[in-house]
């Protein structure tokens, strides 16, 4: 344990643009850092030109920046692990975060086999225990039922963290830092290869400031045009609860909830969505949760903030007027 020192968070980007999870991660680890009394790193993977400054504003005392235009054009994740690998080695950190974006999520078990140490998925809290310094790495199990308190026996303890799971660190351009180069490490055959990027929808439903969910309470895929037009007059974008996307009235990019995408809007307007702990479990921390249902007793009235009890169908048509008649007086 002693030779291990240090809280070091991955630093995802995409073609050279630093992921917003980055951020919250590192003002996660600046928590645990200061109660250990340790430092915070991040280890950086990817072309030249990564703003590495804005890492150390935001909280890291050390930046280790694996570079090399060529190599880390796409994301292969065999290279990057690799080159991760080798950083962690090197330094040693106690702790290693990563975001539970899609990349994060193929690359952190490759680093943790490779290292032959544990990994916590999808972890909602972490803390430091009290008594013996050790990492508590706390996640929902058994669909969101309970939640496991989960320590790792063996260094470095590593967890992958979901995007708007944590607030971003704050940041200070004053704050000063290190920043190391490493050379990369080019694998003979990465055994993949990449064809063709195709672009996909540009969707993000996380970083949407009004988000109005369809539930089951919407009866047909056609009906979604309804949810959609609240959601235009409101400025925001349409989410779902599972069943929806189950049956194919629309694309998972747009599912709230334990499975699907965790949401902080500053409005979450759920429409026919029962409340079910798994869908809470991505949308509760919306600043204002306004609901429609028709069942009083649906669980999501318990979290709302304001609600009617109605039919959508009825309910939503009226609302949309009322946002329009308002944007025309203005
Ligand atoms: C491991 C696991 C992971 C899961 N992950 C997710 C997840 O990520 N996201 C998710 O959403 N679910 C998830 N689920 C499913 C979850 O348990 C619920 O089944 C689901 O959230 C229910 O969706 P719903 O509220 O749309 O449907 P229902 O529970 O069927 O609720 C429909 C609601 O609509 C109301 N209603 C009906 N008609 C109208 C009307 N005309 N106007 C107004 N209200 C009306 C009803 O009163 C009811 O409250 C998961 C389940 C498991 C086991």
């Amino acid at each position: 344990m002693a030779e291990h020192k240090g809280v070091m968070v991955f630093g995802e980007q995409k073609k050279g643009k630093i992921h917003k999870v980055t951020y919250e991660l590192l003002g996660k680890a600046c928590e645990l850092a200061a109660k250990l009394d340790e430092q915070v790193y991040c280890c950086v993977v990817g072309p030249s030109g990564i703003q590495v400054d804005e890492l150390i504003f935001r909280g890291a005392d050390k930046v280790f920046y694996v570079t090399d235009d060529d190599l880390f054009e796409l994301p292969e994740v065999l290279t990057y692990a690799k080159n991760i690998v080798r950083v962690i080695e090197d330094v040693k950190p106690e702790i290693c975060l990563f975001g539970a974006t899609s990349f994060g999520r193929s690359l952190a078990p490759r680093v943790a086999a490779a290292l032959k140490c544990g990994l916590t998925a999808d972890c909602t809290g972490l803390e430091i225990d009290a008594g013996d310094g050790k990492l508590i790495q706390i996640r929902p199990a058994f669909s969101e039922n309970i939640l496991a308190h989960i320590k790792s026996k063996v260094l470095p303890q590593m967890s992958t963290v979901r995007y708007k799971e944590f607030d971003e660190a704050v940041r200070d351009s004053s704050r000063k830092g290190e920043v190391k180069t490493y050379e990369p490490i080019r694998i003979a055959d990465p055994m993949i290869e990449i064809l063709e990027e195709i672009q996909k929808e540009e969707f993000s439903i996380a970083d949407a400031k009004v988000v109005v969910s369809a539930g089951k309470g919407l009866k047909s895929p056609e009906d979604l045009k309804l949810i959609r037009e609240l959601a235009e007059a409101l400025g925001g974008v349409v989410g779902s609860s599972r069943p929806l996307v189950e049956e194919g009235f629309i694309s998972k990019a747009h599912q709230v909830g334990y499975s699907g995408n965790r949401v902080k809007p500053k409005l979450y307007v759920a429409c026919g969505v029962s409340g079910a702990p798994q869908h809470i479990a991505g949308m509760k921390e919306s600043e204002m949760i306004f609901a429609i249902n028709t069942d009083p007793s649906a669980p999501i009235f318990n979290i709302a903030d304001y609600g009617i009890v109605g039919d959508l169908y009825e309910v939503v048509p009226k609302l949309i007027e009322r946002i329009n008649t308002r944007k025309d007086v203005q």
